[in-house]
């Protein structure tokens, strides 16, 4: 099986969808390896480093996606290279499909069974596969980082004989797995943290990372059987954003995480809760890709509200680009491995496979994902 693994093309990317050693461990299973030439120049990864682990390095990227029998990649791929894709090729990567009508009815079309990073199952046996996690990750810490900098304070507490300066005060909104990593990181560089999220079952970890939990009774709130959250009613959406406004007001930093699967993000802060913050605090929405939880965010700027800056970054894992690219490569090493079939020396596409169910999207000229084609009345 040949797989082919070209440069991404979205501005400000800066991600590798696979690394050199990743590389390796498919030479290993049989495969001949072409990757774009250039793959890892932001991540500093040389091309020769990539032919060291057996890959060949190849310029004509219109070439190396025709003749590719899997092109595995970061992020969507441009609507003009799916018609350049072979009939029955593999095509792995994030695909947004929820949003992507188009894009999944062309990969369809094309016959291209299209694996989707984002609905990886989460489950025990596919937690090394869940990109989003390990994005998610990076993500948190980062936002803290940021925050961190742009501050005109400092997080910790510091006794010293010209005076006590008081820790600084975060306030994360969404506890998943970038917020836990937000709280954790803000911990460790002494901040006070508070912080919520509709699911009762995070409290305990919030409390375990030596943050307090804000507790808000929004009556049944609930989530999925992916553990995702569900969306909360207009009533309890205005309980919350009150409770929220006065712990906003007394944070240095806000950081909202709050998103809600397949679904645009809940708008949680809203423009007269930032009026209400002290000038000079920052507020940091994670969520800005999905329509963000900040009323007044705009995606990509930074937003000055009576001197709360409000950040609607987009791709936050993209700075950290070299970890982001080790964890990506090793989850979609992980799924490669997992679909690999050595008597056939090459990925085997069986939609009833458990894993697949969840994250195939495409197969043999249809949609084939019940939630999407349930989504898109297809
Ligand atoms: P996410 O990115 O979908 O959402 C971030 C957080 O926002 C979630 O915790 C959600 O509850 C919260 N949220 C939604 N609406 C909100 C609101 N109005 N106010 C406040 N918070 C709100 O979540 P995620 O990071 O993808 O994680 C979702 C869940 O999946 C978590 O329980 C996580 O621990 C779990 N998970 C399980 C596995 C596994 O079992 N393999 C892997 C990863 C994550």
């Amino acid at each position: 099986m040949r797989i082919f693994v070209p440069k991404e093309t979205t501005p400000g990317e800066r991600r590798a969808a696979i690394v050199p050693a990743t590389a390796k461990r498919f030479v290993e299973l049989g495969a001949e390896v072409r990757i774009e030439s250039g793959l890892g120049f932001f991540i500093y990864c040389s091309d020769a480093e990539y032919e060291s682990a057996g890959a060949h390095v190849i310029v004509d990227r219109t070439a190396g996606l025709r003749e590719a029998d899997a092109v595995l990649r970061l992020q969507k791929p441009p609507a003009d290279e799916i018609g350049r894709l072979r009939a029955n090729s593999v095509h792995i990567s994030f695909l947004d499909p929820f949003n992507e009508r188009d894009l999944v009815e062309r990969l369809a079309a094309a016959k291209v069974s299209a694996i989707c990073m984002e609905m990886i199952p989460r489950s025990t046996i596919a937690q090394k596969m869940d990109a989003l996690s390990s994005q998610s990750s990076l993500t948190g810490y980062h936002a803290v980082i940021l925050a961190a900098d742009e501050l005109d304070r400092i997080f910790p507490m510091m006794m010293t004989p010209a005076g006590t300066i008081q820790p600084a005060r975060v306030f994360v909104i969404g506890v998943g797995v970038a917020g836990l990593q937000a709280i954790a990181t803000a911990k460790r560089l002494g901040a006070r943290v508070d912080a919520f999220d509709t699911r009762p079952a995070v409290e305990e970890q919030v409390r375990s990372l030596g943050a307090r939990f804000v507790k808000i009774d929004l009556g049944r709130t609930g989530e999925t059987d992916q553990g995702y959250a569900k969306a909360l009613t207009d009533e309890q959406l205005a309980v919350q954003r009150e409770a929220m406004a006065k712990h906003c007001a007394m944070a240095d930093v806000v950081i909202t995480t709050a998103q809600l699967f397949g679904k645009k993000a809940p708008i949680i802060v809203t423009t007269e809760m930032v009026r209400h913050m002290k000038p000079g605090s920052i507020v940091i929405d994670l969520a800005a890709e999905t329509g963000g939880n900040v009323e007044c965010m705009e995606p990509g700027k930074v937003v000055d509200v009576n001197g709360v800056r409000v950040f609607g970054y987009a791709n936050m894992p993209s700075r950290a680009a070299i970890p982001a690219s080790e964890m990506y490569s090793n989850n979609i090493g992980s799924l490669v491995e997992h679909l690999w079939n050595r008597e056939r020396n090459g990925m085997v596409i069986d939609p009833a496979d458990e894993l697949l169910r969840g994250c195939l999207i495409t197969h043999g000229g249809s949609v084939v994902n019940e939630n999407i084609k349930k989504h898109h009345n297809l």
